[in-house]
């Protein structure tokens, strides 16, 4: 739209959409409004059923496969608020916590630890998705349980993984950030799903995909938000020849993403590094590179953990790595 259109102009384009039986989004900028018409991407409508609306200015067919995720559609960086705390903007967010929600104990102490290091999040899945159905699954609704309790006693914000469509509203009743795990990127019912209870969601890439397959995902979420995009990004590396490291680091994402993209990049230097001992230099290499944040996994007792020991960190060795980061995010000209 122009700037300086009214109210009255934008509903006229809205009507009009409305009668062509496509969905509308929009982009309410300082400078002007974007309309996004969002239908079946056949070609067959004329743009110039809207060019001839008064004080509409431009209108643009979108290329890409993803719409509302993309820049063409939001020029601006988007900021997801959590709480009181903001992902995407100079501070760099920190969520750590265990793979699993194992119990009280350990779920207690990651969390007064994290909160001593700085983290404004706490992580833990309750609901977990394993390869092997013999593996640990987690607690379920008692993991929730005990998350919360976490966040009444530190104060940190949880974010929790939600695997199927039948626990959305029981998780998104204890959950800040819903969690959608890389192996469940593409489940598009699950997608809907947690769109529609307007929470935060973080979304993971899923192991094999190509950044447009990503976005196109991420559009299922964004399509329910309305307009305050509630997606953020987090890359946790890809399946390749190598194997090496449990996934390839993907960090030459970010930049990519930053084109591309309005939304918040998180980056998860555990699962893609399968090895304590790459996490720091992975989490590190992040931070240089323009992430917006981590998410770190991290145990009292590594050797004993239930799920992904062995890339856990131990809490001296997360201590120590979150002040080295915090010197490197400074140099970034970020805080943290
Ligand atoms: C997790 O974060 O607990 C997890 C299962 O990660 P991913 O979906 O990236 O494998
Ligand atoms: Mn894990």
């Amino acid at each position: 739209m122009r700037k300086g259109a009214k109210p009255v102009d934008i509903e006229v384009v809205i009507a009009r959409v409305k009668d062509l039986e496509c969905e509308v989004q929009m982009n309410i900028g300082t400078e002007r409004t974007v309309i996004a018409v969002l239908g079946a991407n056949t070609g067959e409508l004329d743009t110039g059923v809207f060019e001839v609306l008064p004080n509409v200015e431009q209108v643009v067919r979108m290329q890409k496969p993803y719409k509302l995720a993309s820049r063409d559609f939001k020029k601006d960086n988007s900021v997801v608020k959590v709480g009181n705390i903001e992902i995407g903007g100079n501070q760099l967010v920190t969520m750590a916590g265990p793979c699993a929600v194992e119990d009280r104990e350990t779920t207690l102490a990651c969390a007064r630890l994290a909160k001593k290091c700085g983290a404004q999040f706490l992580r833990g899945g309750a609901f977990k998705p394993r390869t092997s159905p013999f593996a640990f699954q987690g607690l379920g609704e008692e993991g929730l349980k005990i998350l919360a309790e976490a966040r009444d006693e530190t104060g940190l914000l949880i974010v929790t993984e939600v695997t199927s469509e039948q626990d959305v509203q029981l998780i998104a009743g204890y959950a800040d950030i819903l969690q959608i795990g890389a192996r469940n990127m593409q489940n598009y019912r699950l997608l809907d799903a947690v769109g529609k209870a307007h929470k935060p969601v973080l979304l993971k890439r899923g192991l094999t995909a190509t950044i447009d397959e990503w976005l196109m995902a991420a559009d299922y979420i964004l399509r329910c938000n309305g307009d305050q995009p509630n997606v953020i990004l987090c890359h946790r590396g890809i399946r390749t020849f190598d194997n090496s490291t449990r996934f390839t680091f993907d960090v030459g994402v970010i930049p990519v993403l930053r084109q591309l993209t309005h939304l918040p990049i998180i980056t998860d230097p555990s699962h893609t590094a399968g090895k304590f001992q790459y996490v720091p230099s992975y989490a590190k290499m992040a931070v240089a590179g323009d992430t917006d944040g981590l998410i770190i996994e991290i145990h009292p007792n590594p050797k004993k953990a239930l799920c992904d020991g062995a890339h856990s960190l131990t809490f001296s060795d997360f201590a120590r790595l979150c002040s080295e980061l915090r010197v490197l995010a400074l140099a970034a000209g970020r805080s943290m």
